[in-house]
């Protein structure tokens, strides 16, 4: 199983005191501690390396997204900076999500699954908070191709803290819209402006959430299609307040589809069916359901 390295992660108590005591604490943890800390994840990640069983088929399109279905994914974890403690309860929440929805859930660490024979299997690829720069040039070019064939990306919460040195991510992303910095763990409201998309259906208009909100280095909106926008008046957005605030978006991109929340910091959420609901839908629509 995965091994969690200790004393990764601040204690809360001590971001939140740096954070209202304005030291800045919040731009010093997720992007700058991508860029300092050592891999700790070997890529021993239990899957047999089998090719999969069932491939999606269709990836010859370099200009349609491939066919509508969902069959198998990948959830892709690599953390090679800051990894979240919520990586865990989010594969469970995944594997989870596949058995009641029929489709199976492979789980790597192992950047030596990107490559075209394995990537053609899955529908879609989620990028669980990965970290840093978790793909060497051969592994981003096999991505690219998958994406171009009609793949389908889930990118969760830090997938915006990650390969900040690939501008095709940047750009898949949308709009390059990395993460600059977050605030303190806190209550926002959020409003939900495509009420129709089968990521946000379940959702009220306007809801609050607990979570750690992160700001952008780019609003993503003139690229993407926004799903789901915080409203900066109900919580304290901190240095890197972005007014019109997207944070959650899909787009069809480069020939296949990519979805992007920055929910999923906290461990509860992943069963919280609210936002299990919300990561369902987003599989779904990235794999053209
Ligand atoms: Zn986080």
């Amino acid at each position: 199983m995965l091994s969690f390295r200790p004393g990764a992660e601040l204690p809360y108590a001590v971001i939140l005191l740096a954070s209202l005591s304005g030291i800045g604490c919040s731009d010093s943890s997720e992007r700058n501690r991508s860029a300092e800390l050592p891999p700790t994840f070997s890529g021993s990640d239990g899957t047999t390396g089998d090719l999969p069983l069932q491939p999606s088929g269709g990836n010859n399109s370099a200009t349609t997204p491939g066919p509508a279905q969902l069959e198998r994914v990948l959830v892709f974890s690599r953390t090679l900076g800051y990894r979240h403690d919520s990586i865990g309860a989010g594969i469970a929440a995944i594997q989870k999500l596949g058995m009641e929805h029929g489709f199976a859930v492979d789980q790597s660490e192992d950047p030596a699954k990107f490559n075209d024979a394995t990537l053609s299997g899955y529908d879609v690829v989620i990028w669980l908070s990965t970290t840093a720069d978790v793909l060497d040039d051969g592994q981003q070019s096999a991505f690219q191709r998958y994406v171009e064939a009609g793949g389908g990306w889930v990118g969760v919460h830090a997938a915006a803290d990650t390969e900040y040195d690939w501008p095709w991510y940047g750009q898949l992303l949308g709009n390059n819209a990395w993460f600059l910095q977050h605030p303190m763990i806190q209550t926002a409201q959020l409003d939900v402006e495509k009420a129709g998309h089968v990521s946000t259906a379940h959702l009220p208009a306007r809801f609050p959430l607990q979570d750690e909100w992160y700001n952008f280095r780019a609003n993503p909106r003139s690229a993407v299609n926004v799903l789901l926008r915080l409203d900066e008046t109900s919580y304290l957005p901190g240095d890197g307040a972005m007014g019109d605030h997207p944070i959650a978006w899909y787009h069809e991109f480069d020939g296949g589809r990519a979805f992007y929340t920055a929910l999923g910091h906290r461990v509860e959420l992943y069963t919280d069916p609210q936002f299990t609901q919300h990561l369902l839908g987003g599989i779904q629509w990235a794999a053209g359901l």
